[in-house]
């Protein structure tokens, strides 16, 4: 834990409209937003939470989201970086399936991997207001296979190599790596605290709040299975935040995000 670091892997941008980022609040109107995944290294390993957006699975499926994405910002290109492969992440954790948090999960057959237990499921059937969120089923040929889209897998992914760990309820992932259910945004989503020997923890909002904006008025994404929950997850996150002395980090903010740490930088 002393000598815990954070890497965020910057994963590109996409765009959505204002009434999506902010639900049934606005303005409207495009917002372009940051896309990025989280590289934990510790004493225990090597940990990845969340794996970014697919590019050619966006202009395919979602073109209207206007991803943005150069090669150093996929996730091979964001551990090339660090002069890391995927091969040396042992852990990848899913905060949710959306499909800009799972786009890069087919490049790691060997890894541990770990989400909700009820997050597969929930792919292989979501509710018809979830199917774009949803969409990119390549990391788990179970999914594929319940949607019919396994022309989604890469060549090699099997049930095997791409079958998950269930958990449920908060968990520690590592020591001092603390998972908080945060659910409404997705049935099975998790937040993320990280404690470090020096500084103060940060905590990872995830999709429970976009951005500080959305958090400072409990203002939640349209994108949800259960509105109710997600601002009650909203105020969790907050009381977490107070209780741990913590710093926020928020999953789509543009304008903090340009104040991130990124590439080589780290924080610990
Ligand atoms: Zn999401």
């Amino acid at each position: 834990m002393s000598d815990t670091k954070v890497y965020l892997l910057d994963g590109g941008s996409l765009i959505l409209d204002g009434y999506h980022v902010f639900w049934n609040r606005g303005p409207g109107g495009e917002i372009r937003f940051p896309v990025y995944s989280i590289l934990i290294e510790h004493a225990e390993g090597r940990f990845l939470i969340d794996t970014g957006y697919d590019y050619d699975h966006v202009m395919k499926v979602l073109p209207f989201e206007k991803p943005q994405q150069t090669k150093e910002q996929t996730i091979p290109g964001a551990l090339g970086l660090l002069g890391l492969e995927p091969k040396d992440v042992g852990v990848v954790f899913n905060s949710h399936f959306h499909f800009d948090h799972c786009g890069g999960n087919k490049y790691f057959p060997h890894a541990k991997k770990i989400c909700h237990k009820l997050e597969v499921p929930q792919t292989c059937k979501p509710e018809p207001f979830e199917m774009l969120g949803y969409s990119d089923v390549s990391f788990s040929a179970e999914a594929a296979e319940a949607r019919g889209m396994t022309d989604q897998l890469l060549e090699g992914t099997t049930r095997a190599n791409s079958t998950f760990e269930g958990i449920e309820g908060d968990i520690e992932l590592a020591k001092g790596v603390k998972l908080f259910f945060t659910p409404g945004h997705s049935i099975g989503h998790y937040s993320l605290l990280v404690e470090f020997g020096t500084r103060a923890p940060i905590l990872f909002t995830i999709d429970a709040a976009y951005t500080q904006k959305s958090l400072e008025t409990l203002c939640q994404a349209s994108f949800h299975i259960d509105p109710v929950a997600g601002v009650a997850s909203m105020r969790r996150v907050k009381q977490l935040a107070e209780d741990h002395e913590a710093e926020l980090m928020f999953s789509h903010d543009m304008e903090n995000f340009k104040t991130y740490k990124t590439g080589t930088q780290f924080y610990g």
